[in-house]
């Protein structure tokens, strides 16, 4: 068992009573946050949207996750912070299918997905950024936008001959949309813009505006502050700040500690592929375990 910073588990009986987990109904989910209590054995309040319990993930003779257990709280904001290759990128690409787990289970809103597709993930309401923003550079920034949208009705063939006017409806509604997500980022005034013409914070700005296209219920941002100007960085805070206020929750990688301890309301550690840790950004922040690990390196 990791040591946990956060509160520790109450034994009282009276407690697990009123555990919201403890008459939990579907086994998978039961079973992974079993998974996550032996790793952060804080009494959760709610249901997490987003668990995974025990994965693995080999490549060739690499352990790069090592029996990894995490979970997001709705509406939190969560970090995911870690020495130099301590597997928190692999952890993501096997939270969001990009690649599968040797084991373990990924369950979002109580659901299992490691089977799915990324695609499936998202059109479930799970989406990701990249280290480096994955934008098509040939396309303008509108384009990157409105390429986000899922299931139009104008992309079943037959509604394109007989519902033309529904199609355009929605095309409107979708570009009044992005042109409105472009503009709360500062972006509107590059709508016409080649993507590949954005600077590389600008670049990330638009892959989290992207990213809200879906209306998702959970973005994952890998590094969103990675090689951005403390301007920008700041401005990227501010916007993940109002969005959660607005109901969406955030999983973060960041090696950025400021942005970590401004921004989340939880933090997971891990270290060579495993949890070393799990607290309050400032219990994080004075864990032994975690100092001795970032020195170390
Ligand atoms: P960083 O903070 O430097 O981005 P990280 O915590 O995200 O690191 P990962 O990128 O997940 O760490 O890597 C964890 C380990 O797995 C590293 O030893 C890395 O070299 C290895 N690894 C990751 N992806 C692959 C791959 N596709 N093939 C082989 N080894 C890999």
């Amino acid at each position: 068992m990791v040591d946990s910073a956060a509160h520790q588990p109450d034994s009282s009986p009276d407690n697990s009573a009123l555990d919201p987990l403890a008459n939990v109904q579907n086994q998978d989910l039961a079973e992974v946050l079993a998974e996550v209590e032996n790793v952060s054995p804080s009494p959760a309040l709610e249901l997490p949207l987003l668990a995974a319990g025990g994965l693995i993930k080999n490549f060739g003779g690499i352990r790069a996750v090592d029996h990894a257990s995490i979970e997001v709280a709705p509406g939190s904001i969560t970090g995911l912070i870690g020495p130099n290759g301590a597997g928190k990128t692999t952890l993501f690409n096997l939270l969001s299918s990009f690649i599968r787990p040797d084991q373990g289970r990924v369950l979002f809103d109580g659901e299992p997905i490691q089977h799915l597709q990324p695609y499936q993930i998202a059109q479930r309401g799970m989406v990701r950024t990249f280290q480096v923003a994955r934008v098509l550079s040939r396309l303008s920034v509108l384009e990157n936008m409105l390429l986000a949208a899922q299931q139009q009705t104008g992309e079943k063939f037959w509604s394109a001959w007989f519902l033309p006017k529904q199609i355009a409806k929605e095309e409107k509604e979708l570009r009044e949309r992005a042109m409105a997500i472009l503009q709360s980022v500062g972006l509107a005034h590059m709508a016409h813009e080649y993507a590949g013409a954005l600077s590389g914070g600008q670049r990330k700005l638009l892959e989290m505006a992207r990213a809200l296209m879906t209306r998702p219920k959970l973005i994952l941002l890998d590094e969103p502050a990675a090689g951005v100007n403390p301007t920008l960085i700041n401005q990227i805070c501010d916007h993940i700040v109002n969005w959660n206020k607005e109901g969406m929750t955030f999983l973060i990688i960041e090696h950025n500690m400021d942005v970590i301890m401004s921004l989340c309301d939880r933090v997971w550690v891990l270290a060579e592929g495993r949890n070393l840790a799990v607290g309050t950004p400032g219990e994080i922040q004075t864990n032994p375990q975690v100092l001795e690990a970032y020195l170390g390196q």
